[in-house]
């Protein structure tokens, strides 16, 4: 079966290789000249389970009310006129009741879970090394009330087979020492001792190759304008290098993917959400954390990649604009300096920002959309390098007339998922 990927991303380069490993005759277009040169570049590389929970809650409207007030807020929300942020935002707010939180946790939870077991079978089937670390990730709070929140009251991911133990800040030190430092500041953590840490840019690549070694081929440096359809299938991607036809499309373009879609008539409820990482060198005479993670309470997150050292954070609603200056950064610097004093040289910063693919519920969408041959595998948000394995063989199996092997309730675009808007083909 002939299977054009449109999109090379850590989403659609997974997918490349389970489809070739499944036996399809794979085309990858992707605009950039390599694999992995977008929101897969530079994420901050958290493979991440125990941070499924949905954005939407019933506290995300009073943390964007209160970012609004404060100049060095996590979320910003860049006023201007934007009909895609408009429909996204009254989509999102629906979701932010308990109920729905919930069972939108519960969903992207079930793909993470699932992605966990492929990404070492990936690892040793190929042998690829993208600086992964298994040592568990933090989630760590400097806000009393919080952490007793998450930490003494009911927890979902807990209470659905996710392993978190609560830490103290000596705790913490015995497992890193690198978090000395932090003594002061953080009260506690929630340890999930199965998260770890990789370079998703450095596995999409591998990815690629992988796929390539099994007979996919790669347009790179082709961009997609359109698709063409008739009333039950898609005929064509119009590229700037002219057509390319196949019996099956995969979309797979991230936070673009509705600038694609739509052509055809499926409006997909994804809105890119900026965020922003800087790597910096470290060595052995640095104390670098071999244990990412997250300080949920001013939202900057870290890792460590070979000899590498990357924080990041933000989330920005301003449309499809990746641009970045250093003063971008300062927060997010400023944090983990505090944190972190002697991990890295702290002068010599590689900066960069790109946009999370976000669904106003959380999960991605896979499946069919309108037409019998227009597969989805796209909108991963904040956690798609987590997701990427999982997803890849749902949507594989689905092309397959196979029955997952999870449960795909709420993640396809069937049912009232978006009140039977996007209707499946
Ligand atoms: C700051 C930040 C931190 C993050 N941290 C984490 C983390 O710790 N853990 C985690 O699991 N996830 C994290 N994420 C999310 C994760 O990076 C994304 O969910 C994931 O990279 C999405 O992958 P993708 O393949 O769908 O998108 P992309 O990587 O963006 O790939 C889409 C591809 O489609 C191509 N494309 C788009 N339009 C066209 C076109 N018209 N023609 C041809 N090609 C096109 C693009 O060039 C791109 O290569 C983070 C994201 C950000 C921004």
């Amino acid at each position: 079966m002939k299977t054009i990927i449109m999109g090379g991303g850590v989403v659609g380069m997974t997918m490349a290789y389970f489809l070739a490993k499944d036996g399809h005759e794979v085309t990858v277009i992707e605009r950039n000249e390599a694999a992995g040169r977008e929101t897969s570049f530079q994420n901050a590389g958290l493979i991440a389970t125990a941070h499924s929970s949905a954005w939407a809650s019933p506290r995300s409207p009073g943390i964007l009310i209160r970012s609004l007030f404060d100049k060095n807020a996590a979320l910003v929300v860049k006023p201007r006129i934007d009909f895609q942020m408009m429909g996204w935002g009254l989509k999102f707010l629906r979701e932010c009741t308990a109920e729905r939180f919930r069972v939108n946790t519960l969903r992207k939870l079930r793909i993470c879970k699932y992605s966990e077991q492929f990404m070492p079978e990936v690892a040793a089937e190929t042998g690829i090394e993208f600086h992964h670390l298994t040592k568990g990730l933090f989630y760590c709070f400097r806000d009393q009330a919080h952490f007793d929140e998450v930490s003494k009251g009911p927890n979902l991911l807990a209470e659905n087979g996710v392993e978190i133990q609560v830490l103290t800040p000596d705790e913490m030190i015995a497992l890193d020492p690198a978090f000395a430092p932090y003594k002061g500041t953080v009260v506690g953590a929630l340890y999930c001792p199965t998260d770890g840490s990789g370079d998703a840019r450095i596995f999409t690549e591998k990815m690629a190759e992988h796929a390539q070694a099994k007979g996919a081929k790669m347009e790179y440096n082709t961009a997609i304008k359109a698709l063409r359809a008739n009333a039950s299938e898609i005929e064509a991607v119009i590229t700037d290098k002219g057509e390319f036809t196949a019996d099956n499309y995969v979309l797979s373009c991230g936070a673009y993917s509705p600038l694609i879609s739509k052509t055809v008539g499926v409006p997909l409820p994804i809105y890119p959400v900026k965020g922003y990482t800087a790597d910096f060198p470290c060595d052995e005479g640095h104390d670098t954390p071999e244990i990412g993670g997250v300080d949920e309470d001013v939202l900057v997150a870290w890792g460590k990649f070979g000899d590498r050292f990357r924080v990041g954070g933000k989330a920005v609603f301003a449309g499809y604009d990746t641009g970045y200056k250093p003063s971008d950064f300062t927060a997010i610097l400023n944090t983990a300096k505090a944190i972190f004093p002697n991990s890295c040289d702290w002068t010599k910063p590689s900066y960069w920002a790109c946009v999370r693919p976000m669904t106003p519920d959380g999960p991605p969408i896979f499946g069919t959309a309108k037409y019998r041959n227009f597969w989805l595998n796209t909108g991963h948000g904040h956690i798609g390098w987590t997701m990427a394995c999982g997803s890849a063989r749902i949507v594989a199996d689905m092309m397959l007339d196979r029955k997952p092997a999870i449960d795909i309730e709420g993640l396809t675009l069937a049912g009232n998922r978006y009140a039977g808007a996007y209707p499946a083909a």
